[in-house]
């Protein structure tokens, strides 16, 4: 089968189309012909070495495609499902774990089903889980255009928070406007000062920033006393190491690092997050904006595009019609 396969960590040009011997599923896995894979950030960490996997591999973690053959017999071959969390989704074919995917309903465009999952119960585990904002809470989103962003701005907008969006755009900011937010500002040395006079001169409740090292003072600034800071990822790189005094001199905050895995490991939470982003799909209460479509063979563009900041929403590889 056609994959895209690593055999050293690097760039975008480690990202190579090879030919390689299909997977063979374990009996809690179903092996799945895969459509359209969805590109994450989380890939760009693996293709660079920040996060460790054996060499070679195949990236990507999620996608739509129809299933193959289930060991169990449970699903039917020619079931058109979505899933994240199967390692090695940038290929034809891929083992997904039984317990990571889902049925796509009908009529859901495949580029949507293959970035519904990863993205959206991210959003969801965010907004309704780190800090179950309440209405009339206030949160302030970094990289609001992004794939997370605009999910999480989506959600906490319909759950009646005050939304503030940062990113580096005029097109992105439309965009966030559009998902909701109640205002936004681009990155600088006083965001927080500006957002808390926006605010009737209080910090937020809470801070979801997906971007890191360069907002990770910012956001400790940003935030009320006894607010959350939620660092959930770290697109401009890792934050420094600091000394946690700092939680103390922000008013007593709670800061925490939080993973799509333990987000999901409850008894029946990820079939609960799954459940509600997929309705929130289906009842149109929750839009996704494909901002990029390229071809399997094209993966080291979409990194470059991708970690460029020229994407915004999500972005797919077609893998197979
Ligand atoms: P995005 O679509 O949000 O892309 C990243 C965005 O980050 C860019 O578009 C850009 O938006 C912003 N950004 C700010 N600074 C930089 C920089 N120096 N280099 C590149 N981008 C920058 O990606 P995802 O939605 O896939 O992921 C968003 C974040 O969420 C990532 O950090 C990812 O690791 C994290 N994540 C964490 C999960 C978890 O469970 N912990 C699960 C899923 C994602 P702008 O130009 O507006 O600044």
């Amino acid at each position: 089968m056609k994959a895209i396969q690593i055999t050293a960590t690097g760039g975008p040009e480690v990202l190579v189309l090879r030919d390689i011997e299909a997977p063979v599923p374990d009996d809690d896995e179903v092996l799945v012909d895969v459509l359209v894979a969805g590109v994450n950030y989380i890939d760009t960490y693996y293709r660079e070495g920040v996060y460790h996997a054996g060499l070679p591999f195949v990236p990507g973690l999620e996608g739509t495609g129809r299933v193959v053959h289930d060991p169990q017999g449970e699903i039917a071959p020619g079931t058109v499902v979505a899933w994240c969390d199967a390692f090695g989704s940038y290929a034809e074919q891929v083992c997904v774990p039984r317990d990571r995917l889902v049925a796509v309903p009908e009529g859901v465009d495949p580029t949507v089903a293959a970035s519904m999952l990863l993205q959206g119960i991210t959003a969801h585990y965010l907004t309704y889980g780190v800090y179950d904002l309440q209405e009339g809470d206030s949160c302030l989103i970094t990289a609001g255009a992004g794939g997370v962003g605009l999910l999480a701005t989506q959600m906490a907008a319909n759950k009646g928070a005050r939304v503030y969006s940062v990113v580096s755009t005029d097109e992105k900011a439309e965009l966030a406007l559009e998902a909701g937010a109640t205002e936004v500002f681009r990155y600088s040395e006083n965001l927080a000062e500006i957002v808390r006079r926006r605010n009737g001169g209080v910090g937020v409740d809470v801070v979801y920033d997906g971007v890191g090292r360069d907002t990770f003072h910012e956001s400790l600034e940003a935030v009320r006393p006894r607010g959350t800071v939620c660092l959930f990822g770290a697109a401009s790189g890792p934050v420094e190491p600091f000394d946690p005094q700092l939680l103390n001199t922000h008013g007593s905050i709670f800061l925490t690092r939080p993973s799509i895995g333990a987000w999901t490991s409850g008894e029946g939470e990820f079939r609960m997050r799954a459940q509600a982003v997929t309705q929130a799909v289906v009842d149109g209460t929750l839009k996704f904006r494909i901002s990029g479509e390229y071809a399997l063979a094209d993966a080291a563009q979409a990194h470059r595009d991708l970690q460029g900041r020229r994407t915004t929403g999500s972005i797919v590889l077609h893998v197979q019609d």
